[in-house]
């Protein structure tokens, strides 16, 4: 029995634990096991450097393409029920919506004192020449940073903010990226590399505080995301917009922040917004932000009661949306939280 502090590593799904079936890749079973196995193929050195972990499988490890709001929230009570237990939380998701998982938690643990690394790997952990080892090592290494008081993306050798992250690859281990923030930490030689300056804990970071509202009102079509396409018709936005059962929207537009100057198009936002839906723009351009209002075509925007979601990820601006629908806020309230930064977001 040591003293040293320990991890937790919670295994959520996705093709890291995944292994062969007759049907294709799915979540095997005995993660830890498994990962002890690989581990112990680690140089001594890099295995040593390791802090100590217990790992916890979930339940009902998934496919991340299945996730809905209500995992998000199972994850994050997960987390809050036993964080104070280990000096840093690990979470092996699917690469799929990992970026969706991380933004939702990094909401909902507002205010965390230690350092949460979701990870994931594009191979299964026993394929060969897979990531998932390289991942796990380097989510552990900076797990244990006490400094490190944030929800963060690490993969392939890189540690970013999980709200400003995406996927963006299909294949390649590099498959995310942090488009409008720079890195927090590198993995260089197996070492754990934080840039200190650039993260939470010396900048803003809100009251210390868990928000766990309930979000079952929203995980079923609660929201909306549309993406502007040229010759998209007000009479489309309709059917999404006026379902009684949406209550908020994120809008992809074009660039710093346009979208069609269509009188029948801006009343049916003008009209959803009014209504008290809250609606958000952010713009379809992999990098920047908007400024509506530069263009006239943007303009018209503003008026019609879309918040700019600034230089926010789809990811980051639709967990926010759903986060703050899901709590007893007053429209106002939701409007000014959304336009601030809660977590680093934007
Ligand atoms: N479909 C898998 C998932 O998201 C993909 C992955 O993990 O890379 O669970």
């Amino acid at each position: 029995m040591t003293d040293a502090p320990t991890l937790l590593i919670l295994y959520a799904g996705g093709t890291v634990g995944m292994v062969d079936t007759s049907h294709g890749l799915a979540p095997g079973k005995d993660f830890a096991a498994r990962l002890d196995l690989a581990l112990a193929g680690l140089p001594p050195a890099r295995r040593l450097a390791l802090p100590d972990f217990n790992v916890i499988e979930l339940p009902d490890p998934i496919d991340s393409s299945a996730a809905t709001p209500r995992d998000w929230q199972r994850l994050a009570k997960e987390i809050t029920r036993r964080n104070r237990e280990y000096a840093g939380i690990v979470v092996l998701h699917g690469t799929d919506t990992l970026a969706w998982s991380a933004s939702s938690l990094a909401y909902q643990l507002q205010g965390i004192d230690r350092p949460v690394v979701v990870t994931g790997a594009m191979q299964p952990l026993e394929a060969q020449g897979s990531d998932a080892l390289n991942n796990i090592e380097m989510a552990l290494r900076f797990a244990i940073l006490p400094a490190l008081q944030e929800v963060t993306i690490a993969f392939a050798g890189k540690l970013m903010r999980a709200v400003r992250s995406r996927k963006r690859h299909t294949q390649s281990p590099d498959a995310f990226f942090s488009p409008n923030y720079p890195l927090l930490g590198e993995w260089v030689n197996h070492d754990a590399v934080f840039y200190a300056d650039r993260s939470l804990t010396t900048q803003q970071r809100g009251a210390p505080r868990f928000e766990l509202p309930d979000y079952n009102a929203l995980a079923d079509g609660g929201i909306a995301r549309l993406v502007l396409w040229p010759g998209i018709s007000a009479r489309q936005v309709t059917y999404w917009l006026e379902d009684d059962l949406v209550r908020g929207a994120l809008l992809e537009v074009w660039g710093g922040g346009n979208l069609p100057d269509d009188p029948a198009l801006l009343g049916v936002l003008a009209r959803a917004s009014g209504e008290g839906k809250l609606l958000a723009a952010i713009s379809q351009c992999p990098q920047g932000g908007i400024a509506p209002g530069h263009y006239a075509a943007g303009r018209a925007l503003a008026e019609t009661g879309v918040l700019s979601g600034d230089d926010m990820t789809p990811e980051a601006a639709l967990t926010k949306i759903t986060h703050l629908l899901a709590q007893p806020l007053s429209e106002a309230q939701r409007q000014q939280r959304f336009l601030s930064s809660l977590v680093g977001e934007r």
